[in-house]
């Protein structure tokens, strides 16, 4: 979970978090609906209904996307697939899973909870419509929320992926080709189609006198391509990396510093000389942790020269730590999901050397100019996820 993020609680186990950005898009709303659209429905309110009803219907809509995100976990967690955490943001919500699916199947289950949940919530407010047809605000409320419902759906049945549709429309190429990696690309590629298609029309839009519904669908378009060249990437670096292990890429070379080292010495002797970014402290040969800049820079420089490494290192218990033989790419997911940019690399209670995301990335580009292909094994591996 990002630091731009408000935690507000768990629901089935999963962290519900609010992003700052949430916060542009409920005063953005309240203010368009108070403003105008509401005015325009129902012309007798008091200011203060107005802005109420248009406060109540912004947090009604947050909501119904919770629900929606709900819904694809609720699946996916039948799957036996972690969700970690949900996150409302600027566009929507997103629910962030632990795992890729398992199968095709299970992939176009997850995708299309989202949107039943939306539909059904469509249907609800407006079959309820006419038991509150008796207080404006309340039928207000229920039709806004009626047709923003509607419209979720529609815009998440966009064959585009990382769209719902677009994530229905992968499940189904991947049960054709048994290719995991090459149906996301073409997914993501009909995403970015669409992307462009969205940022054209919006362009259009503000230049011929729409110009906050067309900057706002421009908007749209630029997150949507954004999304689906980061799903594109990740993909291909994932098959890349495919088959090669943990072992192969780790650096051997790492700094020890022993127990009793104070932080002044260790900043002026070894970051600032090296530019070695973690440290291993040893009492003897025994490892007793990992120090990282960033403990370093916890505590406060005057404090540099009486505390010791040992103090602050994370102790060797708390390390999460990988498996030499452990698959490359499942290593960095693995330092994503723990939000480190190194882990040791632990062999029978013995560091054998040490993993970070740059050592991946070298790795990588040594693979590249010394020409040798991608591993042949991920279509095989591919297609034995079936
Ligand atoms: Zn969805």
């Amino acid at each position: 979970m990002n630091r731009h993020n408000i935690p507000l609680g768990k629901i089935l186990g999963i962290q519900i978090g609010l992003d700052y950005s949430w916060f542009v898009i409920f005063a953005l709303l309240t203010w368009m609906l108070a403003g105008s659209y509401y005015p325009d429905e129902f012309k007798n309110w008091s200011p203060l209904t107005y802005w109420l009803t248009g406060a109540a219907t912004a947090i009604m809509l947050f909501v119904s996307v919770l629900l929606h995100e709900l819904g694809h976990s609720v699946i996916a967690l039948r799957y036996k697939i972690p969700v970690r955490s949900i996150t409302l943001f600027l566009f929507g919500g997103v629910a962030e899973l632990a795992a890729e699916p398992p199968s095709a199947i299970a992939e176009l289950l997850v995708a299309i909870g989202g949107p039943i949940v939306s539909l059904g919530l469509a249907v609800f407010f407006y079959a309820l419509q006419p038991a509150v047809s008796g207080v404006e605000p309340l039928l207000g409320l229920t039709k806004y929320l009626a047709y923003i419902n509607t419209a979720l759906v529609l815009f998440n049945l966009i064959p585009g992926y990382p769209l719902d549709g677009g994530r229905v429309f992968r499940a189904i190429v991947w049960a054709i080709t048994g290719n995991m990696t090459r149906s996301t690309v073409i997914a993501a590629n009909v995403g970015r189609l669409f992307a462009l298609l969205f940022i054209f029309t919006g362009t259009f839009q503000m230049f011929t006198g729409n110009l906050g519904g067309g900057l706002w669908i421009a908007l749209i378009g630029w997150f949507l391509d954004n999304a689906a060249s980061v799903q594109i990437q990740q993909v291909t670096f994932r098959g890349l990396l495919t088959g090669y292990r943990v072992a192969q890429a780790m650096s051997t070379r790492y700094a020890i510093v022993p127990e009793n080292r104070m932080l002044q010495q260790l900043v002026d002797e070894q970051v600032l000389g090296s530019g070695q970014r973690y440290f291993i402290v040893n009492r003897g040969e025994q490892i007793l942790g990992m120090i990282t800049l960033h403990q370093v820079k916890e505590v406060p420089r005057q404090k540099w020269a009486t505390t010791s490494a040992t103090e602050v290192m994370l102790p060797f218990e708390q390390l999460k730590c990988l498996d030499p033989d452990a698959e490359l790419w499942s290593a960095l997911q693995s330092m994503d999901r723990n939000g480190v940019n190194q882990m040791p690399v632990v062999r029978a209670q013995q560091i054998v050397g040490m993993l970070s995301r740059e050592d991946a990335i070298t790795f990588l580009r040594t693979l590249q100019e010394f020409g040798i292909p991608p591993s042949t094994t991920s279509d095989t591996q591919e297609a034995s996820r079936e």
